[in-house]
Order: C-alpha cells, then sequence, then structure tokens
C-alpha cells in the first residue's frame, strides 16, 4: 500500500518531464531562458581549511581550498553540479558538522550559499530542474534544501551507500544533506541527461562508493568536472590519493580515467584545488 505522500510523489513523477517540457515551450517561460547552446558557471560556495593531508596522503601543513558548485544552464533545464555547504554552516559549522567539524575550518558567509549565487544571475533556485550529486558529502549536497523542485541525480550505489547505517558511518555521510524527500534519478555508469551528448555523468568510484564526476561539451571542447575523484591537479599529476578512501584501487583507476579523458584534450576541473581555482572565471562570467 503506498501512502499518501509517495502517491503524490509518483503523480508528480509521471507529469515531470512533459511539465518540463511544456515550460521550456511556453509563452510563460521566463525570457532568460537559454535557448542556444550550452553554458557553464562556476560558483565559490564558501572555502575550508584543512590537514593537506586529507587531500595528498603522505604531506604535511594546512591547505584552505574552495567548495565549488557548478551551474550549466542548457536549452531543455537548468542544472546544477553540486550544492556547497549547508547554510547553517555560516553561523554554527560545529553544530551542522559534528563530530568532523574539528578537521575543518569553515569560512563561509551569508551570500555564498548556491542559493544566493544563483540570484546573482538571476535564477531562482526553485526553477533549476536537476541537481547533478557527484556525491554524498558534507559539501557537496549541503545545499540540495535549497533547491527543492531539482531532480537528483546520483549514482545508484552512491545513494544505496547513503541509507546503509555501516556505510552512512564509513563515509562520515549525513542523512539531513540529501534525504530529503527530492524526486531521485539513480543513474548506472554513464548517463546522458538530455540524450545529445553535451551532459554525461562519468563513473569514477573510490572516494565513495558511487562517486561521479561530469562531462560538459562546451563549444569549446570537453571539460571534466571531476569533483572528489581528483581534489588537486597534483593528485593527477602524481597518481597521488588522499589520506581517506573509500577504495584505494577504484580512486586509482577513476584518476586513471581522467588522466586518458586530459589525454584526449578534455579539460579537468579539479575539486578543491586553490591555485587552479584562481583560473576558473567565476559567475557571472561563463566558463568558456
Ligand atoms: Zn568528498
Amino acid at each position: 500500500m503506498i501512502d499518501a505522500q509517495w502517491r503524490e510523489k509518483l503523480e508528480n513523477n509521471q507529469g515531470w518531464w512533459e511539465r518540463l517540457e511544456q515550460r521550456n515551450g511556453s509563452a510563460s517561460a521566463r525570457v532568460t531562458r537559454n535557448t542556444g547552446e550550452i553554458r557553464l558557471y562556476a560558483f565559490t560556495c564558501g572555502w575550508m581549511t584543512a590537514d593537506l593531508k586529507m587531500m595528498l596522503g603522505r604531506a604535511h601543513g594546512k591547505i584552505r581550498f574552495p567548495v565549488p558548485c557548478y551551474l550549466i544552464d542548457h536549452p531543455k533545464g537548468r542544472v546544477l553540479f553540486d550544492t556547497g555547504l549547508h547554510p547553517d554552516c555560516q553561523h554554527d559549522p560545529e553544530t551542522r558538522l559534528g563530530g568532523i567539524a574539528k578537521h575543518f575550518h569553515v569560512h563561509y558567509r551569508r551570500g555564498e550559499e548556491v542559493a544566493a549565487r544563483l540570484m546573482q544571475l538571476g535564477i531562482e533556485a526553485k526553477d533549476i530542474d536537476f541537481v547533478i550529486n557527484s556525491h554524498l558529502h558534507f559539501d557537496h549536497t549541503g545545499g540540495n534544501l535549497l533547491v527543492p523542485n531539482a531532480r537528483i541525480v546520483i549514482q545508484r550505489r552512491e545513494w544505496e551507500a547513503g541509507k546503509m547505517p555501516e556505510l552512512i558511518h564509513a563515509n562520515a555521510y549525513d542523512k539531513r544533506d540529501y534525504d530529503l524527500g527530492h524526486l531521485v534519478m539513480q543513474v548506472e555508469g554513464s548517463f546522458d541527461l538530455f540524450g545529445d551528448g553535451t551532459i554525461v555523468t562519468i563513473p569514477t568510484f573510490g572516494h565513495t562508493p558511487g562517486h561521479q564526476s561530469l562531462k560538459i561539451k562546451l563549444g569549446t571542447g570537453d571539460v571534466i568536472l571531476a569533483a572528489d575523484a581528483c581534489y588537486l591537479r597534483q593528485s593527477l599529476e602524481e597518481l597521488h590519493l588522499p589520506k581517506l578512501v573509500f577504495d584505494r584501487a577504484q580512486m586509482l583507476d577513476s584518476m586513471l580515467l581522467l588522466r586518458r579523458l586530459q589525454a584526449a584534450g578534455a579539460r579537468i576541473f579539479y575539486g578543491h584545488d586553490p591555485e587552479f581555482w584562481k583560473q576558473v572565471p567565476q559567475a557571472p562570467l561563463m566558463i568558456r
């Protein structure tokens, strides 16, 4: 027996694509809706400081690193890749992050959350159609609550891991970040969101059980948003893994895949590289 809440979700689900099509085609669609080519924007939704060995297993010292999110504005829909930190981290990260708070110093101010970043582009968070979550960690899903109408696109094995107590514990997930009642599209492996090859998930397991990166086909070539499959440029150059990894062999395989894509001409956008990030144009500038 399906309860009323789930029945509503299912009914909502059935009409969802149709409504998206109608909205895109209707006269009431926002005048700013993209009818041309795909646009990619980067947002910085705060910074954090942590031990460098969290990113490079044998290194010493600290690193201050960005928390990126991306908007992909496609004629068929608006898509976020990750959503950054929960807004509560702006004033009380210790309470929000609990046991892992001691590992991170959070630099995150009002106006840096993903909804505010979108508003700076004139886009309301409620108008986001999809959130592609690379994985379930707090600095990638913390803003999911701000994007209530989006459908979440995530690897099936990551979503499943997020429901298992042992794996929640092992991966330091927090269900409050992602268990919010969104419609969820669980995908397996490579998934072409709009069927035109412009936005394609790339499974890069290892950092977590079902981590995924994202390939964006721009007019200038392919961009790979690596997320935590590769924190830093140095990680890829040296195949240098972090201290904490869910599956080291898988993560190494994923890094080798990123290297092959890079060798084939793709630009890799590292997950948390402060030096690399200096070169990335920030919204409202477009990444070209
Ligand atoms: Zn992570």
